[in-house]
């Protein structure tokens, strides 16, 4: 029996994960759920999970958790505050930990679940831009190990040599290629682009996703995240991970070996197939998703990314190649301007625009640990909301919807 602690319940990727449990009762028990502010839907899946502990983040909720399982004669104890994220990541008996809060809100969890040996299923992918270093030393100290919840890396993952540890020259691998769909704008004009809404950015043609993300896969700002997490994880250097426009959706990535091989991992374009992976390893279970049927799908298509129309891509790639926090400060510029976008008051192409004044702008250095990568973030994000204002002519503070996607 695994014990789960799934951070980030309510979301796309904690509901997909809930799904996969929900389908194998024998072999999963949830220990800990959390959620950043629906009070009601976290009390509704303590309901069906039955959870040890339920954490909802914003701490002025918590006595509307502890009164909402009250009513349901729950015995799920509730915790609130950031604080209790880190410790139902850390120290509650769960072995395996889902680290699927979006954003740097997630990351003091992931590296306390790190820390603590856990078995770690990693969607929060900008805990690993923020702070790859410090992820991966966390790991080693506490013995646990990494398996990833992106599609992309889960599908590199599956087509590396069993027992890989981030070293491409000892196995024999050449490059990395990630996938992208191209997002819902692929084929739009810069003109188009210009008018483009939160709600068309939202619109994945082959994901449901939260909307932080779907907007990052827009901007093509996810595959530039991708390729950071990839370094990290893998252990390969920027310049042998590329990205390739694959409009299907179907094949997940691959890996290029030195002898020419090259290594895919297919399959219907849904979560669950990724967590079903990464909850079960190195067994395999039923997701419940669709097969992939090649014969329907008929063709895969491959085209270069428009580095022009969307430049977020090239930011990732210059902000790991100086290394340092800059990975760190291109996320969170990129997560206020995702955040005003959201809430209407800022342009998509302005989006990029005020993560590259942002990089420009804050100088980054070395990155030590977790308080320094902490100030080094909330610097950044003042110098994007200085950036965000100016860009959309409303006052920072007025333009932050700290609800867009909480
Ligand atoms: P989502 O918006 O649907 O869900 C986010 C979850 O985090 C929710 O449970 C929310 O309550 C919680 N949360 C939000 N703000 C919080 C805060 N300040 N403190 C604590 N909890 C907070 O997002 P998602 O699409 O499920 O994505 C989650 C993560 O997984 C992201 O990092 C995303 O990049 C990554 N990911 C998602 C997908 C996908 O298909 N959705 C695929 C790959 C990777
Ligand atoms: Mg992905």
């Amino acid at each position: 029996m695994k014990r789960i602690a799934l951070l980030g319940a309510t979301g796309s990727i904690g509901t997909s994960a809930l799904d996969v449990i929900a389908r194998h009762p024998g072999r999963f028990a949830v220990q800990a759920l959390t959620a950043g502010t629906q009070v009601d839907a976290l009390v509704e899946l303590c309901r069906r999970f039955r959870p040890r502990y339920a954490v909802i983040a914003d701490a002025a909720r918590a006595v509307d958790l502890a009164a909402g399982l009250a009513r349901h004669g729950l015995d799920t104890e509730a915790l609130a505050g950031p604080g209790a994220l880190d410790f139902v990541a850390a120290d509650t008996g769960a072995d395996t930990v889902i680290a699927a809060i979006v954003g740097a809100a997630g990351l003091s969890s992931t590296l306390a679940a790190a820390e603590a040996g856990k078995t770690l299923l990693l969607a929060n992918k900008e805990a690993v831009v923020m702070a790859g270093p410090l992820l991966f030393a966390a790991l080693a100290r506490g013995g646990g190990r990494l398996l990833p919840v992106d599609s992309e890396h889960n599908a590199i993952f599956q087509c590396l040599p069993n027992g890989y540890d981030r070293d491409p020259g000892a196995a024999g691998v050449q490059r990395l290629v990630l996938t992208a769909s191209g997002g819902p704008f692929r084929d739009w004009s810069a003109g188009q682009l210009a008018q483009a809404t939160p709600e068309q950015a939202c619109a994945h043609p082959n994901w449901r996703m939260g909307r932080k993300i779907s907007v990052d896969s827009a901007t093509l700002m996810n595959k530039g995240l991708e390729v950071i997490e990839a370094h990290w994880l893998f252990g390969m250097p920027a310049e042998r991970i590329d990205v390739l426009v694959h409009p299907q959706s179907l094949v997940h990535s691959l890996v290029e070996y030195v002898d020419g091989s090259l290594l895919a991992q297919l399959g219907s374009p849904d979560m669950r197939t990724v967590l079903a992976h990464a909850l079960a390893w190195p067994e395999r279970i039923d997701a419940g998703v669709e097969r992939l049927d090649l014969l329907k799908a008929g063709r895969l298509d491959f085209q270069a990314p428009d580095r022009a129309r969307f430049p977020c891509l090239d930011l990732a790639y210059a902000a790991l190649q100086a290394g340092g926090g800059a990975s760190c400060v291109l996320n969170a510029a990129n997560e206020v301007a995702v955040e005003v976008f959201l809430a209407g008051r800022l342009s998509f192409p302005d989006i990029a625009a005020v993560v590259a004044d942002t990089l420009a702008a804050v100088d980054a250095g070395p990155i030590q640990d977790l308080p320094a990568i902490l100030e080094l973030d909330a610097r950044a994000r003042r110098v994007a909301e200085r950036e965000t204002a100016r860009r959309s002519g409303v006052p920072a503070t007025a333009a932050m919807d700290r609800t867009a996607w909480a």
